[in-house]
Protein backbone atom coordinates (compact mmCIF):
# COMPACT_ATOMS: atom_id res chain seq x y z
CA UNK A 1 0.00 0.00 0.00
CA UNK A 2 2.08 2.73 -0.96
CA UNK A 3 1.61 6.39 0.78
CA UNK A 4 1.11 9.49 -1.57
CA UNK A 5 2.04 12.26 1.42
CA UNK A 6 -1.17 14.13 0.48
CA UNK A 7 -4.12 15.61 2.01
CA UNK A 8 -7.18 14.26 1.46
CA UNK A 9 -9.87 16.65 0.71
CA UNK A 10 -13.19 15.47 0.45
CA UNK A 11 -11.95 12.48 -1.44
CA UNK A 12 -9.16 13.89 -3.43
CA UNK A 13 -5.66 13.98 -2.93
CA UNK A 14 -4.21 17.01 -3.04
CA UNK A 15 -0.60 18.99 -2.56
CA UNK A 16 -0.83 22.46 -3.23
CA UNK A 17 1.29 23.31 -0.67
CA UNK A 18 5.68 23.83 -1.36
CA UNK A 19 5.71 22.85 2.54
CA UNK A 20 7.03 18.88 2.80
CA UNK A 21 8.14 17.07 6.11
CA UNK A 22 9.14 13.03 6.85
CA UNK A 23 7.81 10.25 9.67
CA UNK A 24 10.52 9.87 11.88
CA UNK A 25 11.42 6.34 12.98
CA UNK A 26 12.02 7.04 17.08
CA UNK A 27 13.53 4.04 17.74
CA UNK A 28 16.61 5.35 15.58
CA UNK A 29 15.62 9.03 14.68
CA UNK A 30 15.96 7.97 11.03
CA UNK A 31 14.13 9.73 8.18
CA UNK A 32 10.97 7.45 7.19
CA UNK A 33 9.75 7.08 3.60
CA UNK A 34 7.45 10.00 1.76
CA UNK A 35 6.66 13.56 2.15
CA UNK A 36 3.91 14.68 3.64
CA UNK A 37 2.29 18.38 2.17
CA UNK A 38 1.48 20.75 4.70
CA UNK A 39 -1.99 22.00 3.57
CA UNK A 40 -2.31 25.52 2.15
CA UNK A 41 -5.30 27.46 3.75
CA UNK A 42 -6.85 27.20 0.52
CA UNK A 43 -6.99 23.56 0.93
CA UNK A 44 -8.48 24.53 4.33
CA UNK A 45 -10.88 25.93 3.08
CA UNK A 46 -12.11 23.81 0.79
CA UNK A 47 -11.81 20.68 3.28
CA UNK A 48 -14.39 23.16 5.52
CA UNK A 49 -16.44 24.02 2.65
CA UNK A 50 -16.69 20.72 1.26
CA UNK A 51 -17.56 19.02 4.88
CA UNK A 52 -20.26 22.24 5.35
CA UNK A 53 -22.35 20.87 2.20
CA UNK A 54 -21.96 17.34 3.18
CA UNK A 55 -23.97 18.34 6.15
CA UNK A 56 -26.80 19.03 4.19
CA UNK A 57 -27.25 15.85 2.95
CA UNK A 58 -24.98 13.28 6.31
CA UNK A 59 -26.70 15.38 8.97
CA UNK A 60 -29.88 13.64 7.26
CA UNK A 61 -29.03 10.38 7.03
CA UNK A 62 -31.07 7.69 9.20
CA UNK A 63 -28.87 5.80 12.43
CA UNK A 64 -29.24 2.87 10.33
CA UNK A 65 -27.20 4.28 7.46
CA UNK A 66 -24.82 5.92 9.58
CA UNK A 67 -24.20 2.78 11.67
CA UNK A 68 -23.29 0.85 8.16
CA UNK A 69 -21.05 4.15 7.17
CA UNK A 70 -19.40 3.37 10.68
CA UNK A 71 -19.01 -0.12 10.79
CA UNK A 72 -17.61 -0.06 6.88
CA UNK A 73 -14.59 2.18 8.63
CA UNK A 74 -13.98 -0.30 10.50
CA UNK A 75 -13.75 -3.44 8.45
CA UNK A 76 -11.66 -0.66 5.97
CA UNK A 77 -9.33 -0.17 8.72
CA UNK A 78 -8.87 -4.59 9.08
CA UNK A 79 -8.26 -4.59 5.73
CA UNK A 80 -5.54 -2.13 5.63
CA UNK A 81 -3.47 -5.50 7.39
CA UNK A 82 -0.13 -5.34 8.38
CA UNK A 83 0.71 -2.08 6.44
CA UNK A 84 -1.16 -0.23 8.92
CA UNK A 85 0.94 -1.81 11.96
CA UNK A 86 3.74 -2.03 10.25
CA UNK A 87 3.56 1.67 9.50
CA UNK A 88 2.10 2.95 12.72
CA UNK A 89 4.86 0.47 14.74
CA UNK A 90 7.93 2.26 12.71
CA UNK A 91 6.57 6.14 13.27
CA UNK A 92 5.74 6.00 17.00
CA UNK A 93 8.20 3.03 18.54
CA UNK A 94 5.42 1.23 19.60
CA UNK A 95 5.26 -2.45 20.09
CA UNK A 96 3.22 -4.74 17.16
CA UNK A 97 1.00 -6.10 20.57
CA UNK A 98 0.13 -2.26 21.68
CA UNK A 99 -0.57 -1.19 18.12
CA UNK A 100 -2.90 -4.20 17.15
CA UNK A 101 -4.49 -4.07 20.53
CA UNK A 102 -5.39 -0.24 19.85
CA UNK A 103 -6.43 -1.07 16.31
CA UNK A 104 -8.99 -3.65 17.53
CA UNK A 105 -10.06 -0.61 20.25
CA UNK A 106 -10.66 1.98 17.26
CA UNK A 107 -12.69 -1.13 15.42
CA UNK A 108 -14.49 -2.01 18.70
CA UNK A 109 -15.41 1.40 19.19
CA UNK A 110 -16.61 2.52 15.60
CA UNK A 111 -18.76 -0.80 16.27
CA UNK A 112 -20.34 0.17 19.23
CA UNK A 113 -21.11 3.85 18.04
CA UNK A 114 -22.67 1.93 15.25
CA UNK A 115 -24.99 -0.32 17.97
CA UNK A 116 -26.01 3.29 19.34
CA UNK A 117 -27.34 4.02 16.30
CA UNK A 118 -29.06 1.03 15.04
CA UNK A 119 -30.86 1.21 18.31
CA UNK A 120 -31.86 4.91 18.39
CA UNK A 121 -32.51 5.89 21.25
CA UNK A 122 -29.66 8.03 22.15
CA UNK A 123 -31.28 11.14 20.40
CA UNK A 124 -33.23 11.80 23.75
CA UNK A 125 -36.69 12.50 22.43
CA UNK A 126 -39.44 14.72 24.42
CA UNK A 127 -43.13 14.77 23.17
CA UNK A 128 -45.23 16.95 24.89
CA UNK A 129 -48.73 16.67 23.39
CA UNK A 130 -50.92 19.49 22.51
CA UNK A 131 -53.81 20.35 25.31
CA UNK A 132 -56.37 22.51 23.36
CA UNK A 133 -58.37 23.16 26.05
CA UNK A 134 -55.76 23.90 28.53
CA UNK A 135 -57.18 27.25 30.64
CA UNK A 136 -56.42 29.53 30.60
CA UNK A 137 -53.90 29.48 27.85
CA UNK A 138 -54.04 25.76 25.16
CA UNK A 139 -50.85 24.05 25.72
CA UNK A 140 -49.36 23.57 21.72
CA UNK A 141 -47.84 20.43 21.17
CA UNK A 142 -43.45 20.14 21.58
CA UNK A 143 -41.33 17.43 20.41
CA UNK A 144 -37.54 18.03 20.72
CA UNK A 145 -34.38 15.57 20.04
CA UNK A 146 -30.63 15.82 19.12
CA UNK A 147 -29.53 17.56 16.31
CA UNK A 148 -26.06 17.64 14.98
CA UNK A 149 -24.19 21.01 14.57
CA UNK A 150 -22.29 20.55 11.85
CA UNK A 151 -18.38 20.64 10.52
CA UNK A 152 -16.43 19.28 13.28
CA UNK A 153 -12.36 20.33 13.64
CA UNK A 154 -10.20 17.10 15.35
CA UNK A 155 -7.10 17.24 16.47
CA UNK A 156 -5.70 13.89 17.81
CA UNK A 157 -2.83 13.06 20.27
CA UNK A 158 0.34 11.44 19.50
CA UNK A 159 0.77 8.71 22.03
CA UNK A 160 -2.44 7.31 20.65
CA UNK A 161 -2.00 6.72 16.89
CA UNK A 162 -5.32 4.77 16.13
CA UNK A 163 -7.68 5.06 18.97
CA UNK A 164 -7.89 9.07 19.54
CA UNK A 165 -6.41 9.91 16.02
CA UNK A 166 -8.18 9.93 12.42
CA UNK A 167 -10.63 7.28 12.90
CA UNK A 168 -10.84 7.43 16.79
CA UNK A 169 -13.15 8.87 19.64
CA UNK A 170 -14.24 11.93 18.13
CA UNK A 171 -14.54 11.12 14.97
CA UNK A 172 -16.48 8.05 15.70
CA UNK A 173 -18.94 10.38 17.92
CA UNK A 174 -18.86 13.17 15.22
CA UNK A 175 -20.01 10.72 12.47
CA UNK A 176 -22.42 9.33 15.18
CA UNK A 177 -23.92 12.30 15.53
CA UNK A 178 -24.60 13.32 12.00
CA UNK A 179 -21.83 15.69 11.92
CA UNK A 180 -18.97 15.68 8.89
CA UNK A 181 -15.38 15.87 10.34
CA UNK A 182 -12.33 17.69 8.96
CA UNK A 183 -9.42 16.04 10.97
CA UNK A 184 -5.73 17.78 11.70
CA UNK A 185 -3.13 14.82 11.27
CA UNK A 186 -0.51 14.23 13.84
CA UNK A 187 2.87 15.32 12.55
CA UNK A 188 4.34 12.84 14.47
CA UNK A 189 2.38 9.90 12.54
CA UNK A 190 1.35 11.25 9.19
CA UNK A 191 1.54 7.77 7.24
CA UNK A 192 -0.59 6.19 9.52
CA UNK A 193 -3.12 8.75 9.45
CA UNK A 194 -3.10 8.63 5.35
CA UNK A 195 -3.68 5.14 5.61
CA UNK A 196 -6.58 5.56 7.84
CA UNK A 197 -7.93 8.30 5.47
CA UNK A 198 -7.34 5.79 2.75
CA UNK A 199 -9.90 3.22 4.89
CA UNK A 200 -12.30 6.06 5.50
CA UNK A 201 -12.84 6.70 1.84
CA UNK A 202 -13.08 3.60 0.90
CA UNK A 203 -15.96 3.32 3.47
CA UNK A 204 -17.14 6.12 2.05
CA UNK A 205 -17.58 4.64 -1.19
CA UNK A 206 -18.79 1.58 0.04
CA UNK A 207 -21.73 2.83 1.51
CA UNK A 208 -22.46 5.56 -0.76
CA UNK A 209 -21.93 8.73 2.00
CA UNK A 210 -21.32 12.07 0.95
CA UNK A 211 -17.20 12.74 -0.32
CA UNK A 212 -16.76 16.41 1.86
CA UNK A 213 -17.94 13.95 4.70
CA UNK A 214 -14.26 13.67 5.60
CA UNK A 215 -11.11 15.17 4.95
CA UNK A 216 -7.41 15.14 6.31
CA UNK A 217 -4.88 18.31 6.18
CA UNK A 218 -1.68 17.69 7.10
CA UNK A 219 0.44 20.42 9.45
CA UNK A 220 3.63 20.55 11.27
CA UNK A 221 2.82 24.23 12.39
CA UNK A 222 0.00 25.45 14.21
CA UNK A 223 -1.10 27.54 11.19
CA UNK A 224 -2.92 24.69 9.58
CA UNK A 225 -4.80 23.48 12.91
CA UNK A 226 -5.78 27.44 13.55
CA UNK A 227 -6.82 27.78 10.32
CA UNK A 228 -9.35 24.85 11.16
CA UNK A 229 -10.30 26.35 14.28
CA UNK A 230 -10.82 29.62 12.95
CA UNK A 231 -12.72 28.99 10.02
CA UNK A 232 -16.60 29.97 9.87
CA UNK A 233 -17.92 26.47 8.64
CA UNK A 234 -16.74 24.77 10.87
CA UNK A 235 -19.19 24.45 14.22
CA UNK A 236 -16.98 22.63 17.06
CA UNK A 237 -13.90 21.27 17.63
CA UNK A 238 -12.17 17.92 19.29
CA UNK A 239 -8.97 17.91 20.92
CA UNK A 240 -6.83 15.34 22.31
CA UNK A 241 -3.28 16.21 23.76
CA UNK A 242 -1.61 18.31 25.19
CA UNK A 243 -2.80 21.37 28.45
CA UNK A 244 -0.54 23.84 26.06
CA UNK A 245 -2.37 23.16 22.79
CA UNK A 246 -6.08 22.91 24.02
CA UNK A 247 -5.98 25.73 25.83
CA UNK A 248 -4.26 27.76 22.45
CA UNK A 249 -7.38 26.33 20.56
CA UNK A 250 -9.81 26.62 23.23
CA UNK A 251 -8.65 30.45 23.36
CA UNK A 252 -8.51 30.73 19.91
CA UNK A 253 -12.41 28.98 19.24
CA UNK A 254 -13.85 31.76 21.81
CA UNK A 255 -11.80 35.12 20.08
CA UNK A 256 -13.86 33.98 16.49
CA UNK A 257 -16.70 36.11 15.95
CA UNK A 258 -19.09 33.34 16.21
CA UNK A 259 -17.46 31.28 19.21
CA UNK A 260 -17.69 27.04 18.75
CA UNK A 261 -17.77 24.69 21.79
CA UNK A 262 -14.20 23.24 21.80
CA UNK A 263 -13.74 19.92 23.70
CA UNK A 264 -10.12 19.92 25.13
CA UNK A 265 -9.19 16.44 26.16
CA UNK A 266 -5.58 17.48 27.96
CA UNK A 267 -3.09 16.40 30.07
CA UNK A 268 -3.67 14.79 34.28
CA UNK A 269 -1.65 13.53 36.46
CA UNK A 270 -3.99 11.54 37.87
CA UNK A 271 -3.67 11.50 41.82
CA UNK A 272 -3.29 8.48 43.51
CA UNK A 273 -4.32 7.91 47.23
CA UNK A 274 -2.92 5.23 49.24
CA UNK A 275 -4.55 5.16 52.34
CA UNK A 276 -3.40 3.58 55.88
CA UNK A 277 -4.88 0.07 56.16
CA UNK A 278 -4.31 -0.98 52.63
CA UNK A 279 -0.61 0.61 53.03
CA UNK A 280 -0.45 -1.87 56.19
CA UNK A 281 -1.68 -4.78 54.59
CA UNK A 282 -0.70 -4.31 51.08
CA UNK A 283 2.40 -1.74 50.48
CA UNK A 284 4.64 -4.16 48.28
CA UNK A 285 1.95 -5.15 45.77
CA UNK A 286 0.31 -1.53 45.60
CA UNK A 287 4.56 -0.47 45.41
CA UNK A 288 5.14 -2.53 41.97
CA UNK A 289 1.76 -2.42 40.48
CA UNK A 290 2.45 1.96 40.64
CA UNK A 291 5.65 1.57 39.31
CA UNK A 292 3.97 -0.75 36.06
CA UNK A 293 1.14 1.90 36.22
CA UNK A 294 3.50 4.81 35.85
CA UNK A 295 6.27 2.99 33.35
CA UNK A 296 3.75 1.16 31.19
CA UNK A 297 4.11 2.45 27.63
CA UNK A 298 6.61 4.87 28.91
CA UNK A 299 4.29 6.76 30.92
CA UNK A 300 2.53 8.05 27.59
CA UNK A 301 -0.84 7.63 29.08
CA UNK A 302 -3.16 10.76 29.45
CA UNK A 303 -4.34 8.47 32.85
CA UNK A 304 -0.65 7.96 33.77
CA UNK A 305 -0.57 8.02 37.31
CA UNK A 306 1.87 10.85 38.23
CA UNK A 307 1.48 12.57 41.95
CA UNK A 308 0.78 10.06 44.75
CA UNK A 309 -0.28 10.72 48.41
CA UNK A 310 0.47 8.79 51.85
CA UNK A 311 -0.24 9.31 54.61
CA UNK A 312 2.90 9.78 57.58
CA UNK A 313 2.87 5.77 58.32
CA UNK A 314 4.57 5.82 54.67
CA UNK A 315 8.13 5.92 55.78
CA UNK A 316 7.98 3.54 58.85
CA UNK A 317 6.23 0.90 56.28
CA UNK A 318 9.02 1.22 54.18
CA UNK A 319 6.93 2.25 50.92
CA UNK A 320 9.20 4.97 49.14
CA UNK A 321 11.92 2.28 49.41
CA UNK A 322 9.74 -0.27 48.12
CA UNK A 323 9.00 1.53 45.37
CA UNK A 324 12.58 2.84 44.86
CA UNK A 325 13.56 -0.92 44.79
CA UNK A 326 10.87 -1.06 41.76
CA UNK A 327 11.73 1.81 39.51
CA UNK A 328 15.46 0.86 39.85
CA UNK A 329 15.03 -2.35 37.41
CA UNK A 330 13.10 -0.36 34.98
CA UNK A 331 14.76 -0.04 31.40
CA UNK A 332 15.16 2.95 29.61
CA UNK A 333 12.63 3.03 26.64
CA UNK A 334 11.57 4.60 23.35
CA UNK A 335 9.24 7.61 23.77
CA UNK A 336 6.88 9.02 20.77
CA UNK A 337 8.86 11.60 19.62
CA UNK A 338 11.93 14.33 20.25
CA UNK A 339 9.59 16.95 21.55
CA UNK A 340 7.81 14.44 23.81
CA UNK A 341 11.41 13.31 25.05
CA UNK A 342 12.63 17.03 25.09
CA UNK A 343 9.42 17.55 27.35
CA UNK A 344 10.08 14.56 29.59
CA UNK A 345 13.59 15.37 30.33
CA UNK A 346 12.88 19.31 30.80
CA UNK A 347 10.12 17.67 33.59
CA UNK A 348 12.19 15.64 35.39
CA UNK A 349 15.42 18.12 35.41
CA UNK A 350 13.52 20.60 36.98
CA UNK A 351 12.02 18.59 39.81
CA UNK A 352 15.40 17.49 40.30
CA UNK A 353 16.77 21.27 40.88
CA UNK A 354 13.84 21.97 42.73
CA UNK A 355 14.95 21.90 46.29
CA UNK A 356 12.18 20.73 48.15
CA UNK A 357 12.09 17.56 46.35
CA UNK A 358 14.31 14.56 46.64
CA UNK A 359 14.91 12.04 43.77
CA UNK A 360 13.72 8.29 45.32
CA UNK A 361 14.90 6.83 42.65
CA UNK A 362 15.71 6.44 38.70
CA UNK A 363 15.46 3.66 36.45
CA UNK A 364 18.37 2.22 33.93
CA UNK A 365 19.53 4.98 31.82
CA UNK A 366 19.95 4.93 28.47
CA UNK A 367 20.06 7.83 26.37
CA UNK A 368 19.88 6.33 23.02
CA UNK A 369 17.73 7.51 20.19
CA UNK A 370 14.78 8.84 22.14
CA UNK A 371 14.39 6.74 25.14
CA UNK A 372 13.14 7.97 28.32
CA UNK A 373 14.42 6.92 31.85
CA UNK A 374 11.36 6.29 34.63
CA UNK A 375 11.91 8.57 37.28
CA UNK A 376 10.20 8.73 41.18
CA UNK A 377 10.14 11.67 43.64
CA UNK A 378 9.34 12.67 46.96
CA UNK A 379 7.99 15.69 49.08
CA UNK A 380 5.91 16.27 51.70
CA UNK A 381 2.55 17.61 51.30
CA UNK A 382 3.58 20.81 52.96
CA UNK A 383 5.64 21.74 50.43
CA UNK A 384 2.88 20.52 48.28
CA UNK A 385 0.20 22.99 49.45
CA UNK A 386 2.70 25.87 49.25
CA UNK A 387 3.72 25.16 45.30
CA UNK A 388 0.96 23.22 43.29
CA UNK A 389 2.68 23.86 40.38
CA UNK A 390 4.07 20.10 41.46
CA UNK A 391 1.11 18.24 40.40
CA UNK A 392 1.79 19.55 36.61
CA UNK A 393 1.96 16.42 33.95
CA UNK A 394 5.00 15.41 33.18
CA UNK A 395 4.27 13.14 30.13
CA UNK A 396 6.55 10.11 30.44
CA UNK A 397 7.32 7.79 33.37
CA UNK A 398 7.49 9.65 36.20
CA UNK A 399 5.55 10.21 39.92
CA UNK A 400 5.83 11.95 42.92
CA UNK A 401 5.04 10.83 46.56
CA UNK A 402 3.71 13.56 48.82
CA UNK A 403 3.69 12.54 52.17
CA UNK A 404 1.12 14.56 54.79
CA UNK A 405 1.34 14.30 58.02
CA UNK A 406 -2.05 13.91 59.41
CA UNK A 407 -5.12 12.97 57.63
CA UNK A 408 -6.46 17.12 57.80
CA UNK A 409 -3.02 17.64 56.01
CA UNK A 410 -4.11 15.03 53.36
CA UNK A 411 -7.64 16.24 52.75
CA UNK A 412 -5.74 19.54 52.43
CA UNK A 413 -4.01 18.68 49.66
CA UNK A 414 -7.04 17.03 48.08
CA UNK A 415 -8.58 20.42 48.01
CA UNK A 416 -5.68 22.11 46.75
CA UNK A 417 -6.02 19.64 43.44
CA UNK A 418 -6.82 21.11 40.25
CA UNK A 419 -9.37 19.28 37.13
CA UNK A 420 -7.86 15.39 36.61
CA UNK A 421 -9.17 12.96 34.27
CA UNK A 422 -9.02 10.29 37.28
CA UNK A 423 -8.38 9.85 40.82
CA UNK A 424 -7.72 5.97 42.53
CA UNK A 425 -7.87 5.38 46.37
CA UNK A 426 -6.18 2.44 47.05
CA UNK A 427 -8.12 1.47 50.70
CA UNK A 428 -9.33 -1.07 53.01
CA UNK A 429 -12.98 -1.57 53.98
CA UNK A 430 -12.34 0.39 57.14
CA UNK A 431 -10.25 3.30 54.73
CA UNK A 432 -13.51 3.99 52.91
CA UNK A 433 -15.39 4.53 55.88
CA UNK A 434 -12.73 6.58 57.71
CA UNK A 435 -11.74 8.88 54.66
CA UNK A 436 -15.70 9.52 52.91
CA UNK A 437 -14.86 13.14 53.46
CA UNK A 438 -11.70 12.59 51.34
CA UNK A 439 -14.35 10.93 48.79
CA UNK A 440 -16.59 13.49 48.37
CA UNK A 441 -13.73 16.23 47.84
CA UNK A 442 -12.58 14.30 44.63
CA UNK A 443 -15.44 13.88 43.26
CA UNK A 444 -15.45 17.72 42.69
CA UNK A 445 -12.03 17.10 41.18
CA UNK A 446 -12.41 14.30 38.43
CA UNK A 447 -14.39 12.41 36.27
CA UNK A 448 -13.59 8.87 37.29
CA UNK A 449 -12.81 7.66 40.75
CA UNK A 450 -11.61 4.54 41.12
CA UNK A 451 -11.01 2.30 44.51
CA UNK A 452 -7.86 -0.43 44.22
CA UNK A 453 -7.38 -0.29 40.55
CA UNK A 454 -5.43 1.81 38.86
CA UNK A 455 -6.46 4.23 36.64
CA UNK A 456 -4.28 3.94 33.42
CA UNK A 457 -7.12 1.09 31.55
CA UNK A 458 -9.61 3.17 29.93
CA UNK A 459 -12.84 1.03 29.01
CA UNK A 460 -14.71 1.40 25.94
CA UNK A 461 -18.24 1.58 26.99
CA UNK A 462 -21.78 2.90 27.87
CA UNK A 463 -20.23 4.10 30.96
CA UNK A 464 -17.58 5.17 30.99
CA UNK A 465 -16.53 8.53 31.54
CA UNK A 466 -13.14 10.02 30.11
CA UNK A 467 -13.20 13.86 31.10
CA UNK A 468 -13.02 15.93 34.26
CA UNK A 469 -12.41 19.65 35.23
CA UNK A 470 -10.53 21.95 33.71
CA UNK A 471 -7.52 21.96 33.74
CA UNK A 472 -7.80 17.77 32.49
CA UNK A 473 -10.62 19.17 29.82
CA UNK A 474 -11.78 22.72 28.35
CA UNK A 475 -15.35 21.27 29.06
CA UNK A 476 -16.15 19.18 31.98
CA UNK A 477 -19.94 18.58 30.82
CA UNK A 478 -18.38 15.41 28.23
CA UNK A 479 -17.00 12.25 27.72
CA UNK A 480 -14.47 11.56 24.87
CA UNK A 481 -14.83 7.89 25.62
CA UNK A 482 -17.65 5.41 25.27
CA UNK A 483 -21.00 6.43 23.83
CA UNK A 484 -22.08 8.89 25.99
CA UNK A 485 -19.65 11.30 23.58
CA UNK A 486 -21.83 10.78 20.82
CA UNK A 487 -23.89 14.01 22.05
CA UNK A 488 -20.54 16.23 22.39
CA UNK A 489 -21.10 17.65 18.74
CA UNK A 490 -25.52 17.72 19.05
CA UNK A 491 -27.64 20.29 20.37
CA UNK A 492 -30.80 19.94 21.27
CA UNK A 493 -33.24 21.11 18.92
CA UNK A 494 -37.05 21.62 19.45
CA UNK A 495 -40.27 21.31 16.98
CA UNK A 496 -43.69 23.58 17.84
CA UNK A 497 -47.00 22.51 16.46
CA UNK A 498 -45.70 20.47 13.65
CA UNK A 499 -48.03 18.35 11.30
CA UNK A 500 -47.14 14.78 12.01
CA UNK A 501 -45.77 13.73 8.73
CA UNK A 502 -43.08 16.99 8.69
CA UNK A 503 -41.48 15.48 11.92
CA UNK A 504 -38.65 13.31 12.32
CA UNK A 505 -39.08 9.44 12.74
CA UNK A 506 -37.56 9.91 15.75
CA UNK A 507 -40.93 12.30 17.12
CA UNK A 508 -43.38 11.05 14.72
CA UNK A 509 -46.65 9.75 17.19
CA UNK A 510 -46.65 6.05 15.80
CA UNK A 511 -42.83 5.57 16.83
CA UNK A 512 -41.74 4.38 13.89
CA UNK A 513 -38.18 3.32 14.92
CA UNK A 514 -39.33 1.84 18.49
CA UNK A 515 -36.76 4.16 20.42
CA UNK A 516 -37.37 5.21 24.04
CA UNK A 517 -38.71 8.52 24.33
CA UNK A 518 -40.47 10.99 27.30
CA UNK A 519 -43.59 11.27 25.77
CA UNK A 520 -45.84 13.48 28.10
CA UNK A 521 -43.34 12.86 31.10
CA UNK A 522 -43.42 8.97 30.72
CA UNK A 523 -40.20 6.84 29.32
CA UNK A 524 -42.04 4.89 26.81
CA UNK A 525 -41.04 2.98 23.64
P1 LIG B 1 0.01 18.09 21.29
O1 LIG B 1 1.43 18.43 21.10
O2 LIG B 1 -0.83 19.10 21.99
O3 LIG B 1 -0.58 17.77 19.84
C1 LIG B 1 -1.94 17.44 19.56
C2 LIG B 1 -2.35 18.05 18.22
O4 LIG B 1 -2.64 19.43 18.42
C3 LIG B 1 -1.30 18.00 17.14
O5 LIG B 1 -1.92 17.85 15.88
C4 LIG B 1 -0.65 19.36 17.25
O6 LIG B 1 -0.09 19.76 16.02
C5 LIG B 1 -1.85 20.24 17.57
N1 LIG B 1 -1.48 21.46 18.29
C6 LIG B 1 -0.78 21.52 19.45
N2 LIG B 1 -0.67 22.81 19.85
C7 LIG B 1 -1.33 23.55 18.93
C8 LIG B 1 -1.60 24.95 18.78
N3 LIG B 1 -1.14 25.83 19.67
N4 LIG B 1 -2.30 25.36 17.72
C9 LIG B 1 -2.77 24.47 16.80
N5 LIG B 1 -2.53 23.16 16.88
C10 LIG B 1 -1.85 22.69 17.93
O7 LIG B 1 -0.15 16.74 22.13
P2 LIG B 1 0.62 15.35 21.92
O8 LIG B 1 2.05 15.52 22.30
O9 LIG B 1 0.33 14.81 20.60
O10 LIG B 1 -0.06 14.37 22.96
C11 LIG B 1 0.40 14.15 24.27
C12 LIG B 1 -0.51 14.86 25.25
O11 LIG B 1 -1.85 14.45 25.03
C13 LIG B 1 -0.22 14.53 26.71
O12 LIG B 1 -0.31 15.71 27.46
C14 LIG B 1 -1.36 13.59 27.09
O13 LIG B 1 -1.67 13.58 28.46
C15 LIG B 1 -2.47 14.13 26.26
N6 LIG B 1 -3.50 13.15 26.03
C16 LIG B 1 -4.72 13.36 26.61
C17 LIG B 1 -5.72 12.42 26.43
C18 LIG B 1 -7.06 12.64 27.07
O14 LIG B 1 -7.98 11.93 26.72
N7 LIG B 1 -7.20 13.55 27.99
C19 LIG B 1 -5.49 11.28 25.66
C20 LIG B 1 -4.25 11.11 25.07
C21 LIG B 1 -3.27 12.07 25.26
P3 LIG B 1 1.45 20.19 15.94
O15 LIG B 1 2.24 19.07 16.51
O16 LIG B 1 1.65 20.43 14.49
O17 LIG B 1 1.54 21.44 16.77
Amino acid sequence: MKLIGGNYIAGLLSSEGESTFKGINPLDASELPTDFYEATIEEVNKAATKANEAFAIYGKKSGKEKAGFLDAIADEILNLGDALIDRCCAETGLPVGRITGERGRTMGQLKLFASVLREGSWVDARIDTAIPDRQPVPKPDIRSMQKPLGAVGVFGASNFPLAFSVAGGDTASALASGCPVVIKAHPSHPGTCELIAMAINAAIKKTDMPVGVFSMVHGKSVEVGMAIVNHSLIKAIGFTGSNKGGKAIFDAANKRDEPIPVYAEMGSTNPVFILPNALKERGDEIAEGLTNAVTLGVGQFCTNPGIVFLNEGSISSGFQEKVSNYFEKVEANTMLNEGIKAAFDLGVKNLANNDKVELLAKGNDNSIGFKGTAHVFETTAKNFLKNNSLEEEIFGPSAITITADSKEELLASAKELKGHLTATLFASESDLEDYKDLIEILEQKVGRLIINNFPTGVEVCHSMVHGGPFPATTNSRSTSVGTGAISRFTRPFCYQNFPNHLLPNELKNENPLHIFRIVDGEMTK
